[in-house]
């Protein structure tokens, strides 16, 4: 038997349409597995159902116990893995809604670099690490106060590119901490925040040869012209 149409619905909504091996946003292009195989009495349940991409579909059921090459995929494994994600998910507030508008503003050449919404101080902190810098990509402030928060976040966001390097492990909970406060300031504003990793060329100043370096793209984004731009 197959999954119910419940059963997979609720899969869908638990991993945000994102595949749990992968975290890879994959809209139509999902399958979901049984964990436990049918034919070993596996129950078509939410319990034993994980959602995948193809290409991670393909990989955990191609295995081949009388040719074992790699690592095989424990069923254990599998569970942690989609309980870890749907966790992930719910508390980062990964949703379709917030993926699919947002690609309509990208510029162009970017159309295709994932972006994560941020909602902590913490998970900025984490895509900040290695970027060699950032840019920016906001909405027009309507006001002095708007303008003022994006501008202090801004700076910020230079100051924390310049001494990634140098943050200790203790400082991070602290800065994480206060990163909050910007992200929680822009939101009472109706600002949300994305972010998406991108290697980039760069050349000139110092660098003589063009050279590939991770840039870290921002987004700030009115709310309610995400919405209205899905529409
Ligand atoms: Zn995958």
């Amino acid at each position: 038997m197959p999954f119910s149409e419940k059963i997979k619905e609720d899969a869908m909504v638990a991993c945000g349409r994102h595949c749990c091996i992968c975290h890879k946003f994959c809209g139509n292009k999902m399958e979901v597995h049984h964990i436990v195989p049918q034919k070993d009495g596996g129950e078509d349940s939410f319990e034993n159902a994980i959602p995948l991409c193809f290409d991670c579909h393909a990989e955990v059921g191609a295995y081949n116990t009388s040719h074992p090459k790699g690592v095989k995929f424990s069923k254990n494994e599998l569970k942690r893995h989609r309980d870890n994600w749907y966790k992930c998910v719910q508390e980062r507030n990964i949703n379709n809604e917030t993926k699919q508008p947002v690609k309509l503003l990208r510029e162009k050449g970017f159309e295709n670099t994932p972006l994560t919404r941020i909602t902590s101080g913490i998970q900025l902190l984490n895509a900040l690490s290695g970027s060699c810098g950032a840019q920016y990509n906001y909405e027009e402030p309507k006001t002095r106060e708007e303008a003022f928060i994006i501008s202090e976040f801004q700076k910020e966001m230079e100051y924390l590119l310049d001494a990634d390097s140098l943050i200790e492990e203790s400082e991070r909970v602290m800065l994480g901490f206060d990163l909050n406060d910007f992200i929680t300031q822009m939101d009472e504003k109706g600002f949300w925040l994305f972010v998406g990793k991108e290697n980039q060329m760069l050349t000139g100043g110092v660098i003589k040869t063009p050279e590939c370096f991770p840039i870290l793209h921002i987004y700030i984004l009115k709310k309610e012209n995400i919405q209205s731009k899905n529409n």
